[in-house]
């Protein structure tokens, strides 16, 4: 008899990195492994069958890996949220807070139509700062966002309640 493996089975943790104190949940496992790939892909993708969404919008760096796959799966577009100053053309930027200091996103200003239907998309939802720059961004371009999806939440952290007062859905695999 075997059990229904869980995608926390493929999840590293690796403690102190980058910093001290730091509990580093490593998806690099999960994305290396062929059932544990598909496995997280098809239960992101579960909850947003039959429902019409235009494209899928991933958060650099894990969130390109996972969106590529989705968007392929559902057939959309894919839009990066790249770091400041790696986008070629014409950008939006959005400032957010980090534990020190500060960080800024930065979109296509033509990468979203007004009114599209959009999918939010990332590795790990933390104190909810970076999914909420590429929420406001994503909002001041026109779109519509239809749900966010992370593979993992740190609820001690708060990032659920900071987007769901945003009026986000969300969903996630494990905590
Ligand atoms: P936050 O903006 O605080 O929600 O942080 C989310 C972003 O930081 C995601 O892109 C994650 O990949 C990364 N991140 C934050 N904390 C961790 C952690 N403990 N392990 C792995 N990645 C993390």
């Amino acid at each position: 008899m075997s059990k229904r493996p869980d995608v926390k089975d493929y999840i590293r943790t690796i403690p102190d990195f980058p910093h001290e104190g730091i509990m580093f949940r490593d998806v690099t496992t999960l994305f290396a492994d062929p059932r544990g790939f598909r496995m997280a892909i098809d239960q992101m993708l579960h909850p947003y069958a039959g429902m019409q969404i235009d494209k899928v919008l991933g958060l650099e760096a894990r969130g390109f890996i996972l969106g590529g796959a989705i968007a392929h799966q559902l057939g959309t577009g894919f839009v990066p949220i790249r770091k400041a100053g790696k986008l070629p053309g014409a950008t939006l930027s959005q400032d957010y807070k980090l534990e020190y200091g500060e960080a800024t996103v930065e979109i296509h200003e033509d990468a979203i139509q007004p009114g599209e239907k959009i999918l939010v998309v990332d590795d790990l939802l933390a104190t909810g700062g970076t999914a909420a720059a590429g929420i406001k961004l994503i909002e001041r371009l026109g779109g519509e966002i239809l749900s966010c999806s992370f593979i993992i939440d740190l609820p001690e952290l708060g990032g659920g309640k900071v987007l769901e007062d945003m009026g986000m859905d969300v969903h996630v695999l494990c905590e």
